[in-house]
């Protein structure tokens, strides 16, 4: 067993801490050796989750155990499952201190309640860790300075302090509580949108970060498997680590922060892509925006922005800091920051652009007079109709909604059309922006018949790689275009744009491929 001074000895760098929720001891024993090969630091007992809770769970569960281990014990005031006499818990607790656990969890509140608690635990081991503990599940970030002040006033060894996000700006908020401690700490904004404060754990030098053995055994909401943590570089932290990540919502099912987190890693670059899930709302997007540019310690050099924030994004970074065709498109999906500045761009344009010339092996300037049918007028149809006339494309646009094609083709000095017209097509180029065809409604297809004057059909859909129309206008002989290339393209711009290096885009383009055939 790696004891408690080999615990000492690695105290500064981050643990990662397994929870164990398994229903009997013996499954939560086999679960720790689970943990142990998958390369966690320390293992937590939460003797809370066994059913059955006996006196003799805490040593059973102690005996040659593979690794450091926290015993926990959370009372449903706290969020957790004990709802016997508090009596019984510490009684439990100081079983486990008797049969030598290396951590004991204990809550803040019950601390405070007996003045002598820490004590007598101590006494039935004086090695015994104590980490101070505060769980809420429902209020706001809390007073992290009086919470910090009344767990110091206690001889207690680390510091916890866990709440519920409400946005990404309470993982900076945890991250600040790490900083802020005196002593070792752990801080924890639980939930999705507080998924950032488990991966950058290291990055503010946190006692410990929490992490599932497997989906479906997570001790709190937000809590990532060892094998997400690791997909997010939580290892490769550190206090110079830059930030980026990518503000939507949602954003769980995101290829950004795998395509990004490989690339970092390939290029050789102390970086990490977080998801900061973001509700929609602009006051949602400047309250984050607001709190990093606040948290310079927290290194956000960089965003990708999703929907529904690609406006909103572009209204806080102001029209002097993006380029002239992304002030037209009105959006913008790369924010970088330099110091308290924002600088924005639209790189789908220019990403869907060369994926459409590079299959027809023309520069940009070779679509000037070229006719093109855009079916679709949402955001990505806009920055595609804006970027192909842009270039002197003579563009026509298709849409279920006529009013809403007729107002995005005034703006563009276009023709607009229902969709019922398009099989009367007559244009060279089709490309795709509805979301027609898209998993899981993968039989649909905005076009059954290809006319013959299309020669080339760019779907910007990329799940499924090859839609449906994709397929009609492969068997009819035309050039086709799949959405991943506009994908690849736009991550690599926004890599070039963050890092100035040159993006691997073979990494990008062969994450992207081996997450889609995930799905
Ligand atoms: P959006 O703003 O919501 O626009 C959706 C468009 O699809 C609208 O024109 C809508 O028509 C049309 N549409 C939706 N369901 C339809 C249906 N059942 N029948 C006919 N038309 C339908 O979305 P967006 O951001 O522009 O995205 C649209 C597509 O672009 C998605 O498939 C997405 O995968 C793709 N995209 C790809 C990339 C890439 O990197 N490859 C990037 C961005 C977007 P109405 O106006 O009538 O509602």
């Amino acid at each position: 067993m790696a004891g408690v001074k080999g615990m000492r000895n690695q105290s500064r760098k981050t643990a990662l801490i397994v929870p164990l929720t398994q229903p009997s001891p013996a499954a939560m024993r086999q679960a720790a050796h689970a943990a142990c090969r998958q390369g966690a630091d320390v293992v937590e007992f939460r003797l809370d989750f066994l059913s059955g809770l006996t006196e003799s769970a805490p040593a059973e569960l102690l005996q040659e155990r593979p690794l450091p281990a926290i015993v926990t014990c959370r009372p449903a005031r706290q969020g957790g499952r004990f709802a016997g006499p508090e009596g019984q818990r510490l009684a439990l607790l100081r079983l486990a201190a008797r049969a030598g656990a290396d951590y004991l969890d204990l809550e803040l509140d019950a601390a405070e309640a007996d003045g002598g608690l820490i004590e007598s635990l101590r006494r039935e081991n004086p090695a015994v860790q104590i980490i101070l503990s505060q769980h809420d599940f429902a209020a706001p970030v809390p007073d992290a300075k009086e919470a910090l002040r009344r767990m110091e006033s206690l001889p207690a060894q680390v510091n916890k302090i866990v709440f519920a996000a409400h946005g990404p700006e309470d993982a900076l908020a945890a991250m600040a509580i790490v900083r802020a401690s005196a002593r070792p700490a752990i801080a924890l904004a639980m939930g999705e949108a507080g998924v950032a404060s488990r991966i950058l754990a290291r990055k503010v030098g946190a006692f410990g970060t929490f992490a599932s053995l497997e989906a479906g055994a997570e001790s709190a909401p937000g809590q990532l498997t060892v094998a997400q943590m690791r997909q997010h570089r939580w290892d490769a932290t550190g206090p110079a680590t830059v930030v980026y990540g990518v503000i939507g919502y949602p954003v769980a099912h995101s290829m950004s922060p795998a395509i990004h987190n490989a690339a970092f890693a390939e290029a050789g670059l102390d970086a990490v892509y977080v998801p900061l899930p973001t509700e929609p709302g602009e006051a949602n997007f400047n309250r984050f925006i607001d709190a990093v540019l606040a948290a310079p310690w927290a290194d956000v050099r960089g965003l990708s922005v999703t929907i529904p924030h690609k406006e909103n994004a572009l209204a806080r970074a102001g029209g002097g800091n993006v380029d002239e065709l992304s002030r037209r498109i009105g959006a913008i999906n790369t924010i970088r920051l330099d110091g308290d500045k924002l600088l924005g761009w639209n790189t789908d344009y220019a990403a869907a652009t060369d994926a459409l010339c590079a299959a027809m092996g023309i520069a940009r300037e070779g679509l000037s007079g070229r006719t093109v049918a855009v079916l679709g007028a949402g955001g990505a149809a806009r920055a595609i109709v804006a970027a192909l006339s842009h270039y002197g494309a003579k563009v026509a646009t298709y849409n279920r909604t006529v009013a809403r094609g007729e107002k995005l083709a005034a703006e563009f000095a276009c023709r607009a059309a229902g969709l019922d017209e398009l099989p009367g097509v007559d244009c060279e180029i089709v490309v795709n922006c509805t979301s027609m065809g898209m998993h899981p409604r993968v039989d649909d297809s905005p076009l059954e018949r290809i006319p013959p004057a299309v020669k080339v059909v760019f779907d910007t859909i990329y799940n499924p790689l090859e839609t449906r129309l994709l397929a009609s206008a492969r068997r009819a002989g035309c050039r086709t275009v799949s959405g991943l290339e506009m994908f690849v393209n736009q991550a690599a711009a926004q890599f070039e744009i963050w890092t100035g290096h040159k993006p691997p885009r073979k990494t990008m383009r062969q994450v992207a491929l081996h997450r889609l055939a995930l799905v």
